[in-house]
């Protein structure tokens, strides 16, 4: 079984309908080079796998929090956007002993905090709206859920569970496990409505389709009256797809290390897809 904390902090992701098809569009992958950021305002940066490698010798580059500080003294705001909850961030910020921090950290793919001097505190009327829907939908889907609870455990020797975020949750033992029972989840969705499956990884949770990494980045960007042309995204994995977005944010970034679908999809919207693996390959987008 894998480790409490990953259980705990490491869920999310949009999906493609068959994921296995979405990995054979991607036939030729170049490297483009990054452009200089010009009018960039404000900055999304996923945590795990972009910024953050745990294996790596520096987990977040110094390099990289240099210029992300350097950027931010010239009035950039910097988000980081991911599926962690606010505590385990803070925990890896801690380990990773990083010196920058994000003027705000978008948790859950869903919940907004922003840094006051002192500390994250919630964005409102904003994470109070977000809870009120989660909990209707939640109610309204219950009857749904138990079923298809039921159907899951009989099919599959995943791990299902409830958190605070999502009725059901689900830790599968491969990719290929996650595949399938993202199809089953997807399909739930549909009928159910209002719903998302949220994948990263082997992990999923389920979400109101009106909370994404891409509506919380909106959000944000209202406050500041920002629009996408003023905004880059990076991220590396199918939860970060939503923010992945030219609706979102014109500049759109993915780390070397990033999944072929994701790869494909900053490709195809015209984004940069770096030579480094997570922070080096961010701060090369930065670089500019
Ligand atoms: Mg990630």
């Amino acid at each position: 079984m894998l480790p409490a904390r990953k259980l705990r902090t490491r869920t999310g992701g949009k999906f493609f309908p068959n994921p296995a098809q979405a990995r054979l569009r991607v036939v030729h992958m170049h490297h483009s080079k990054p452009e200089p950021l010009g009018r960039v305002r404000l900055i999304s940066t996923d945590f795990d796998g972009t910024i953050h490698d745990e294996g790596a010798p520096e987990a977040v580059p110094a390099a990289l929090q240099r210029r992300l500080a350097e950027l931010q003294q010239g009035g950039v705001v910097w988000a980081i956007n991911t599926g962690r909850d606010l505590c385990s961030l803070l925990e890896a910020m801690v380990q990773a002993e990083m010196f920058v921090r994000p003027d705000y950290v978008v948790a859950v793919e869903r919940e907004i905090y922003r840094w006051d001097g002192e500390g994250f505190r919630p964005v409102e009327p904003w994470n109070q709206q977000c809870r009120e829907d989660h909990a209707a939908l939640y109610q309204r889907t219950a009857p749904g859920f138990r079923v298809l609870h039921k159907q899951l455990r009989g099919r599959f020797d995943a791990h299902f569970y409830q958190d605070d975020w999502s009725p059901l949750a689900v830790v599968a033992r491969s990719n290929l496990q996650m595949d399938e029972i993202q199809l089953v989840l997807e399909d739930f969705c549909r009928t159910e409505g209002g719903l998302s499956a949220v994948r990263n990884d082997v992990y999923t949770r389920l979400s109101h389709h009106g909370y994404s990494k891409g509506t919380a980045l909106r959000e944000i960007a209202r406050l500041h009256d920002l629009t996408p042309a003023e905004i880059l995204a990076a991220g590396d994995h199918f939860n970060d797809l939503p923010m992945l977005d030219r609706q979102h944010a014109a500049r759109l970034v993915s780390p070397s290390n990033a999944i072929a679908e994701v790869k494909a999809h900053v490709q195809q919207q015209g984004g940069f897809i770096a030579q480094g693996r997570s922070g080096l390959g961010i701060l090369e987008a930065l670089s500019g």
